[in-house]
């Protein structure tokens, strides 16, 4: 049993074939997955894919690289959409620097204001930061977001900062890149965070493991990564997919 903690089946890379990604996603032992929307259409897309399907949860938020385009009514229909039974968390939201479509300050607030509405629904968070660890963690630490907690997604910082985070209540999540030769500080994040902390994922299409780099990702890679962890902590791959799928359960409330 393996729980996917962010995909991007809402992505248009996967119309031509979302039922044979899912099928293999099952074969691999892949038993609960969110998808994650992030803007207007995948969001929509998010919502329907989980109504569609039992074992598929809804994340919905507003991407950091959009935020400029969050209107009122939008961050309203993100309250009304936590309300939907399948939808399990907040996000992703946060900061990215890499690219510069929305001001940093305009990140910020939308941040802030995505982190107010989960505290207010109680629903946990999924954030995503690209080189913007310092202000990630000082807003998280302002706005008090240990209340609701939630995943740092694909995590690529230090083991001290994921200790911060965890104490802050969220989760560690690694994806594709932990399987990279050259990835040193995921693999040292496997190795140093607790099993109790830790989750995996794909965020496919993006970020494909070893040795399918350079192609589509797909949920049925999540097994890859789970073995890559297993591997760096000397423990079984029951052992890393047990856990990891028990703690996302926890996390998003699922039985
Ligand atoms: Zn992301
Ligand atoms: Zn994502």
């Amino acid at each position: 049993m393996l729980f996917d903690t962010h995909v991007h089946l809402n992505a248009e890379q996967f119309n031509d074939d979302l039922q044979e990604v899912i099928e293999r996603a099952k074969t691999e032992g892949v038993s609960h997955m969110v998808v994650v929307g992030f803007d207007r259409p995948t969001i929509t897309r998010a919502i329907e894919l989980c109504e569609e399907h039992e074992f598929i949860h809804a994340s919905v938020g507003w991407h950091p690289v959009d935020a400029i385009d969050m209107t009122p009514e939008d961050l309203d229909w993100l309250r009304e959409l936590s309300a939907h039974p399948k939808v399990v968390a907040l996000g992703e939201m946060g900061l990215d620097y890499h690219w510069d479509k929305s001001p940093r300050e305009i990140q910020k607030d939308v941040f802030r204001k995505q982190i107010r509405l989960a505290k207010e629904v109680g629903l946990p968070i999924i954030i995503h930061n690209r080189d913007a660890t310092a202000d990630i963690v000082e807003i998280l630490k302002e706005e008090d977001a240990k209340e609701v907690g939630g995943i740092m997604h694909c995590y690529s910082g230090s083991v001290e900062t994921a200790k911060e985070c965890i104490d802050m209540n969220f989760y560690i999540s690694l994806g594709g890149p932990v399987t990279f030769k050259n990835a040193k500080k995921p693999k040292e994040v496997a190795q140093a965070v607790d099993l109790d902390r830790l989750l995996v994922e794909t965020d496919c299409p993006y970020l494909t493991p070893h040795p399918y780099r350079g192609k589509r990702n797909e949920p049925a890679y999540v097994k890859l990564v789970a073995e890559q962890i297993a591997e760096l902590k000397g423990i079984s791959l029951e052992e890393v997919a047990h856990a990891t799928s028990e703690n996302a359960k926890k996390l998003f409330g699922i039985k």
